[in-house]
């Protein structure tokens, strides 16, 4: 392993501290590598500030030498964002964290970056509120991480990605500068939304340090079903259906297709199976109720209504905490699939719910001679147009270019994970040539030195 210069750590050491300052044996193989698990290469030293002014001080240092950063949270980025590359420095966000205020009354939630996300949870939830991101890594993202990415997850349908629930950011430049904008409020139409442009950029613009979050009522009680369906044309009459009677009560609408339906069964429930028969295709949905009785009632005559008229096959409807968390563990296996196929390639694409079924059709016949022992898993949050496809492929880059391929003019390489390093060549295919220019220029313009998260997304 490479080491950085000597005349660098010291400096680092002096404005950090030499226990902020990791080198050598010191560094756990965890930084080496994001959850893609892809490249994996220890950074030269581990930057673990406390504080926001540590955060400054560690990149006006870095600034001035020309030093390569990459930012990590809790490295459970699939795109290869946060895996070091080449002579990088890593900056850790884990010192960072706590819940500094909840204000109930304003719905707000003020939080220090490495903060896990299940952290945020529970404070909010202390107060009857919640904050509405929800994602399988939970236990282990944290928010800065959630932010830089601008992560989606489970309720977008009814709350929106994490750019729709910041409501303000501090944030530290690349040369070590702070950006104040900690907005508490709904409504600030005064100038330019400068925290937005933080919000997705993958680290490479700037530092998200603090944070001020938007809460919203907690429900009474969250309502779960799962539903056994024949076709992909029913699955969408369901949706329709579902938002219909729900409204906007419908916290979550997961379709989930037969191999990953049955891979999860069979490793997360050790083949306790919901349903007696197999089915093509399932829909995991879930209610926030308000009032529990009243509302188990409207989605049992959905259920029902469902059945009758044939769009629906089969239907079970969590009865304790303990059925939904079973239900919800068949749709978040997803980690325990990654770790099990050998090589595995996963991808999130997004595309028109009405251009869905041929693209997974013509897709499963272009995957199929690419493709080793395991089929195409493929599962997603279908009220978002995101689907999730997970793969074992005997050749990467065929596969990339089936998957990618048809996307071009009608959806995106990354409706949640991001670009990082491996969806890179891939952005073209869902920005314009313009896009891509204006953010170079923001790149440039924001660090001029090209030391935060470079090879990152543009
Ligand atoms: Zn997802």
């Amino acid at each position: 392993m490479s080491r950085p210069n000597g005349a660098l750590l010291d400096t680092l050491r002096a404005a950090l501290g030499a226990d902020s300052v990791l080198i050598g044996a010191e560094i756990g193989a965890r930084y080496a590598s994001d959850s893609s698990r892809q490249n994996a290469c220890p950074p030269l030293a581990v930057l673990r500030p406390a504080n926001g002014a540590a955060v400054a001080a560690a990149l006006r240092v870095c600034h001035e030498h020309g030093q390569p950063v990459v930012v990590q949270g809790g490295l459970t980025g699939l795109a290869g964002g946060a895996t070091p590359r080449g002579e990088e420095i890593a900056l850790s966000t884990e010192r960072l964290t706590g819940v500094e205020s909840v204000d109930p009354d304003g719905g707000t939630l003020t939080v220090r970056a490495g903060t896990p996300l299940a952290v945020v949870h529970e404070a909010a939830a202390r107060h009857g509120l919640q904050f509405a991101l929800d994602l399988g890594a939970r236990g282990s993202c944290s928010i800065g991480g959630n932010i830089a990415t601008n992560a989606g997850g489970n309720r977008v349908i009814r709350y929106g990605m994490t750019r729709d629930l910041v409501l303000g950011l501090e944030v530290v430049l690349a040369d070590g500068t702070v950006l104040s904008a900690m907005n508490t409020m709904m409504k600030n139409n005064t100038g330019y939304d400068l925290k937005q442009l933080f919000v997705g950029s993958e680290g490479t613009l700037g530092v998200v340090t603090r944070a001020v979050l938007r809460l919203h009522p907690a429900p009474r009680e969250r309502l779960t079903a799962m539903l056994a369906i024949a076709d992909f044309r029913s699955l969408v009459a369901v949706l329709r259906e579902a938002r219909i009677a729900l409204g906007g009560q419908l916290g979550s609408f997961e379709a989930l297709w037969s191999d990953y339906y049955e891979f999860s069964v069979e490793k997360s429930l050790h083949g306790a199976r919901p349903f007696a028969q197999r089915h093509p295709l399932y829909a995991l949905i879930e209610l926030e109720a308000l009032d529990p009785a009243l509302d188990t009632g409207r989605l049992e005559s959905l259920l029902e209504r469902l059945l009758e008229s044939g769009v629906a096959v089969d239907a079970v409807v969590a009865r304790s905490l303990a059925d939904s968390a079973r239900l919800w563990r068949i749709r978040e296996s997803a980690g325990e699939l990654m770790a099990y196929v050998k090589p595995v390639a996963a991808y999130d694409i997004s595309l028109p719910i009405d251009a869905m079924e041929h693209y997974l059709a013509e897709l499963r016949r272009d995957a199929a001679p690419l493709l080793g022992e395991w089929p195409l898993f493929v599962f997603g949050h279908l009220g978002d147009g995101n689907l999730h496809i997970v793969a074992s492929p005997r050749d990467a880059a065929a596969l990339d270019r089936a998957v990618y391929g048809a996307l071009a003019g009608i959806g995106s390489v990354s409706a949640e994970h991001g670009i990082g390093v491996l969806k890179r060549p891939h952005l073209g295919n869902s920005r314009t040539a313009g896009e891509l220019e204006m953010m170079r220029r923001l790149k440039a313009t924001l660090d001029p030195r090209n030391i935060l998260n470079p090879g990152r997304v543009v």
